[in-house]
């Protein structure tokens, strides 16, 4: 009899792929575990078995698998469902998926390129085979998995690699790569020659002139007692001696040295009793409960600084105490470094981390524990790929600031919102899932109001502070009375002048979109272009270089313009780099810090800047939308927003919710814990109607005239927004296809499809773009929607000209 198998390419292949395999392997195999597979002319990827059956496939003849590469499954079934899921409602491939849901080091394939860990000690733990690898890793700086197989003359070779990458004699290659360090901790033992029963009368006379030697062999007997290893460092430190001494003795080989891997996120504090709620969070946290009870999707509106993070924490403490597992899913990283610290506060080692800023074997080490189920992994704080965990058993998944478009992937696919997602992993899991948030996505708040969700509110301050105090200042007004001193108001200033003399800290906000600092030619108005993108690049002055946002393309900043020759290039526009340096010169005796995407690069890079400003070594903190994210600061007593009119005049049908929210939000850092805060916002407009209702922090108001303009213009939550992107370097081809694309779709949805236009940037990377977007009405089924939108792309793909143009699916673009 013959036996197949369907496995999921990690490639954007529409179907799964068929392999034929041995009854044997037919027995052993379980879907969820990989296996290497050849694919093409000569290509090998690491493929997911999906399903097990004996059915040949029609229309190919099925190759054989390389070989099996685990044991057990390491992705199950409840997870396979999520993926399914999500490959149909953003109708992208499971490939996709399966490449964004697993660590790469669990990808390997034939153009992986192996490098070699300098750091590696013992090369004792290699097998032959892998121990042949590494000293090809000599000579050559790289090794591809064809190499390697060349090297060791065989085609199954992808255990060999993931031998070195487990034992750390090797690591593969991503672009966020910290160079990893194996935590090692090293520990010490008694050598073979002497036993613990009666060794120490023989040392202690064979040592009977070295005292120091003595001491330490006493010592090291006093701690065995425990019968728990014992770390070089502790016996060290107990027996008051110096390494030197340990150094010599293991020298006289009367101790080893040998290495315990450690995970690496460990935590050594005590952990303390949850905090007693107050009243308010109480009554929140006893109706979230209740919400429970006939919900599984419960939307927490609490104000900034009502203490949500507590309210979540109790109800982890709950969910954990049954054995289940808690997902804690974060807009975004920069986040965590405070989140982590509270909840490891309580809950010690039974949080793991997980984010795409760790390292490989970090994301596989906590993979693994998940599979594993770990009590360490217990609960899981990450941004929006923990999602794709291996649980098994979740209770909880907690989604804070539940608003933020973070959550929203936009390349590559799977573009999928974290938070939706999650809210069908709950599904999946019979689990909770609570959505926290101080300013609510119109979506989420329109699905409580729809009793879709639960709907809980927390209507106050944590200790009854009163949310801060904003003014509005106009900006205009400032100016025509020559009130402002580069971008400050005299009034700010005077604000700011107030918090620095009472020893309070103070944020500035500004909007990095739309204000990046341009060089522009003062003499003919040209501004320095991308070679590559259709935009001006733009100034950093630390590095006196121009940048492209967008491809990255960097150049020094010339002397003169390009166009006319002249040498009166000018950098205009304000950024934050531009507030930090007036601030330098306004406030000389105050530290002054930058947080943007430029001072918070590597992995520490946020925690660097926040854990200073929490030590109060900073005073005046600028920065982007960051600071807008959940912060809790002590000491903040003003929030500036240095220029409110760059987020109401940004065109978008959100531009008026996302500039409530970063408005509120950013507001919300100030007078936090000790008394009411203040907040500034400078701008043009103050009767503009969103900054009355900032001002107010009038967020029904918001909702409901913000309501009435999606509905009225065909907007979510009513209407749902598919978009399409076509990308290619010819620009008659993109135009020829986005027409008869445009074409093809209003046949069936008439009205409803818009476009095509051109984006802001209409060309990135060389590639020329065009967008169409796609609106379905409240009453149209969306399977159906999208199931046309696919049978029409099939034949644009059928058609040799468009074959080549790139074809993007954004499902809920936003
Ligand atoms: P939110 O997430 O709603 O903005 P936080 O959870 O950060 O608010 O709480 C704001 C501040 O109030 C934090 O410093 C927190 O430690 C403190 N806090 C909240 N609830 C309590 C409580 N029950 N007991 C003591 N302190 C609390
Ligand atoms: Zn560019």
């Amino acid at each position: 009899m013959t036996h197949f198998i369907d496995v999921i390419l990690p490639i954007p292949l529409k179907k799964t792929f068929t392999y034929s395999v041995t009854e044997a392997e037919a027995t052993f195999l379980k879907k969820g575990m990989r296996v290497a597979v050849p694919f093409g002319k000569s290509k090998i990827y690491t493929a997911l078995v999906y399903n097990i059956h004996q059915k040949a496939p029609e229309l190919y003849e099925a190759k054989d698998i390389h070989q099996i590469l685990d044991e057990q499954p390491i992705v199950n079934e409840r997870q396979l469902n999520h993926w399914q899921w999500i490959s149909n409602y953003y109708m992208c491939s499971l490939g996709d998926v399966y490449r964004a849901a697993l660590p790469s080091a669990f990808l390997l394939e034939s153009e992986t390129s192996i490098y070699k860990n300098e750091a590696l000690k013992d090369e004792s733990v290699l097998t032959d085979e892998e121990f042949l690898i590494f000293e090809a890793l000599e000579h050559h700086s790289q090794l591809t998995i064809h190499q390697v197989a060349d090297i060791l003359g065989k085609k199954t070779v992808l255990p060999i690699i993931d031998g070195l990458i487990s034992k750390e004699a090797a690591f593969i290659k991503e672009e966020i790569y910290e160079t990893y360090k194996p935590k090692l901790v090293k520990y010490v033992r008694l050598n073979s020659n002497y036993t613990l029963d009666n060794g120490l009368q023989e040392l202690l006379e064979q040592l009977s002139r070295a005292k120091k030697q003595k001491e330490l062999v006493l010592t090291y007997f006093q701690l065995a007692a425990a019968k728990k290893p014992i770390k070089a460092k502790d016996l060290i430190e107990k027996s008051g001696v110096s390494s030197a001494v340990l150094k010599a003795l293991v020298d006289k080989e009367i101790f080893d040295f040998y290495q315990i891997k450690t995970d690496r996120i460990s935590y050594q504090g005590e952990t303390n009793q949850i905090k007693q709620l107050n009243e308010f969070q109480q009554q929140a946290y006893t109706e979230v409960k209740a919400s429970f009870e006939t919900q599984n999707v419960t939307l927490l509106h609490g104000v900034t600084g009502s203490g949500k993070t507590e309210i979540y924490v109790k109800l982890i403490k709950e969910v954990i105490g049954e054995g289940k597992q808690v997902l804690f899913l974060l807009p975004e990283i920069a986040l965590t470094t405070q989140i982590i610290m509270r909840l490891q506060n309580y809950f010690g080692n039974f949080i793991s981390v997980f984010h795409s800023k760790y390292s490989m074997n970090e994301r596989v080490e906590v993979w693994n524990n998940v599979l594993e189920n770990k009590p360490k992994a217990q609960i899981i704080l990450g941004a929006r790929s923990s999602g794709f965990l291996p649980f098994s058993n979740l209770g909880l998944i907690v989604v804070d600031e539940e608003h933020e478009s973070s959550y929203k992937q936009f390349e590559p696919s799977p573009r999928y919102n974290a938070r939706d997602a999650a809210v069908v992993l709950g599904h999946l899991h019979k689990a909770k899932v609570l959505l926290g948030s101080a300013t609510p996505s119109l979506e989420s708040y329109y699905n409580a109001k729809q009793n879709k969700y639960g709907f809980v509110e927390l209507t106050r301050r944590f200790g009854n502070i009163q949310l801060p105090k904003i003014e509005l200042i106009d900006v205009k007004e400032k100016h025509r009375k020559k009130e402002m001193t580069g971008h400050f108001s005299d009034r700010l200033l005077k604000m700011i002048n107030e918090a620095l003399d009472e020893k309070e800290q103070v944020i500035l906000f500004q909007n990095r979109r739309g204000f990046s600092p341009v060089v522009e030619c003062t003499t003919c108005g040209v501004s320095p272009q991308c070679p590559n993108c259709d935009v001006s690049l733009t100034y950093h002055k630390f590095r006196k270089e121009l940048k492209c946002h967008y491809c990255n393309y960097q150049r020094s900043m010339p002397n003169s313009c390009g166009a006319c020759g002249t040498a009166t290039l000018d950098t205009k526009g304000f950024g934050t780099e531009q507030i930090e340096l007036e601030l330098k010169e306004l406030f000389p005796n105050h530290n002054i810090g930058r947080m943007d995407l430029d001072t918070t690069r590597g992995k520490y890079g946020y925690q660097k800047i926040i854990g200073a400003f929490e030590a109060q070594e900073i005073d005046i903190l600028v920065g982007t939308q960051m600071l807008s994210k959940g912060l809790d600061f002590e000491n903040v007593s003003l929030v500036g927003v240095l220029n409110a009119d760059s987020m109401l005049n940004f065109p978008d049908f959100r531009a008026h919710e996302r500039a409530y929210q970063l408005m509120v939000q950013v507001s919300g850092r100030a007078g936090r814990t000790k008394k009411q805060g203040n907040v500034a916002i400078q701008t043009y407009n103050p009767y503009h109607q969103i900054l009355q209702q900032v001002s107010t922090t009038n967020y029904t108001e918001m909702y409901k005239e913000q309501l009435q303009d999606r509905w009225q213009f065909h907007y979510p939550p009513y209407y749902r927004v598919i978009k399409i992107t076509l990308k290619h370097k010819d620009y008659t081809r993109v135009d020829n296809g986005i027409n008869w694309l445009v074409k093809a779709l209003q046949n069936v949805f008439g009205e409803n499809v818009l476009g095509p236009s051109a984006p802001a940037v209409s060309r990135i990377r060389n590639l020329y773009i065009k967008n169409l977007v796609i609106k379905i009405p409240p009453k149209q089924s969306l399977g159906k929607t999208k199931e046309q939108i696919a049978k029409i792309r099939n034949t644009f793909e059928a058609v040799k000209d468009f074959r080549p143009i790139r074809f993007i699916i954004d499902v809920d673009a936003y």
